[in-house]
């Protein structure tokens, strides 16, 4: 979708939201897929309010993107716009056991700057790609951790209330990549409160996980993490092994050869290629296991 009406235009410009005009999202997303949009870069939270009530009024739909690695975006020219908050400095402030983190941040940075300053706990989240706040809305979690654990305030924009709110961590529930926060609330910033651990004993643990990783996953490919949650008491990964499914391809998108859970995008897959992969082994898993796999990755379809 293209922003074109001069007052639009000019609107944003004061807001000082800046508009990356026909941005292909195939370039934004981990996966490589997506088609072509405006993107709209927020420097202040402040300008969020009047910005989503310009955007509303002139019925302009919009997404809201992190850092793009746990979605999978239609191909083609895009519905909606997509909205994205600018870095901004400093990214972490520190006091004491509390880290207040800018959801526009880099989530294994993040991890490692509050590892050397003697902050741990979230060792497991290191190779997680994407933001804080793509984190926060996923409850990102691995190897034991998930970030929900740590949150004790979230600066958010409500869209319920159109206003910019702080909600306390003990008011929101966070569950196995689920939250409560409302599908169209914004988060824009987090408390945590870690744990003080020594910076040497913090990076062992970081090695370890790393190297999980490095051991289970196709790290030099395009993909979007785990393509389906784990259901109750079993892993999707596991039953679609079982199913001998791993190297299975619809075009260029194909089941990894390292992890069954991780789809990647070996060249130039369409999401349509990627949709129907994912349709296929959801179908083949419902038949054999009785079970309907639930998608963990994010779908923006029309
Ligand atoms: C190689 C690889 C490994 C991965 N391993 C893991 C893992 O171990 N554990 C795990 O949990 N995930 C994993 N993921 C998935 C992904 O990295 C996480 O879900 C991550 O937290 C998503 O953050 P993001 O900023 O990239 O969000 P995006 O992919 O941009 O968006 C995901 C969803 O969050 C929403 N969103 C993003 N930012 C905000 C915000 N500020 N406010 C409101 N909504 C927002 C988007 O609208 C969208 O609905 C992996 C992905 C890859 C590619």
């Amino acid at each position: 979708m293209r922003i074109e009406d001069p007052k639009i235009l000019e609107a944003l410009a004061e807001m000082g939201v800046e508009l990356r005009s026909g941005t292909a999202l195939s370039a934004e997303t981990h996966l490589g897929i997506g088609g072509t949009t405006d993107l709209l870069s927020i420097k202040s939270h402040d300008s969020i309010p009047d910005l989503l009530n310009l955007l509303d009024s002139h019925h302009v739909p919009h997404k809201f993107l992190g850092g793009g690695s746990n979605l999978l975006v239609q191909d083609g020219e895009l519905p909606w716009v997509a909205l994205q908050l600018a870095r901004s400095e400093p990214e972490v402030t520190l006091a004491g056991n509390f880290a207040r983190i800018d959801a526009a941040a880099d989530l294994g940075r993040t991890v490692t700057y509050c590892a050397k300053n003697d902050l741990g706990g979230m060792e497991g989240l290191i190779g997680v790609p994407g933001t804080v706040g793509g984190a926060l809305r996923m409850n990102a979690g691995a190897y034991g951790t998930q970030i929900g654990t740590y949150v004790r305030e979230v600066k958010l924009y409500r869209a319920a209330a159109r206003k910019l709110e702080t909600l306390r961590g003990d008011q929101i529930s966070f569950e196995y990549r689920h939250t409560s926060f409302a599908p169209d609330d914004m988060m824009l910033a987090v408390k945590l409160e870690l744990p003080s651990k020594p910076f040497k004993e913090i990076l062992q643990g970081i090695r370890i996980c790393n190297e999980k990783r490095r051991a289970s996953q196709p790290l030099g490919q395009k993909s979007a993490g785990c393509i389906f949650k784990n259901p109750p008491g079993a892993s999707a990964g596991r039953m679609i092994d079982e199913l001998g499914l791993k190297g299975l391809s619809v075009g260029d998108a194909r089941v990894s050869d390292r992890h069954a859970n991780f789809f990647v995008n070996a060249g130039t897959a369409s999401a349509s290629d990627m949709l129907s992969l994912i349709a296929d082994v959801r179908e083949r898993v419902a038949k054999n296991f009785g079970v309907t796999l639930e998608h963990e990755v994010v779908l923006w379809l029309a």
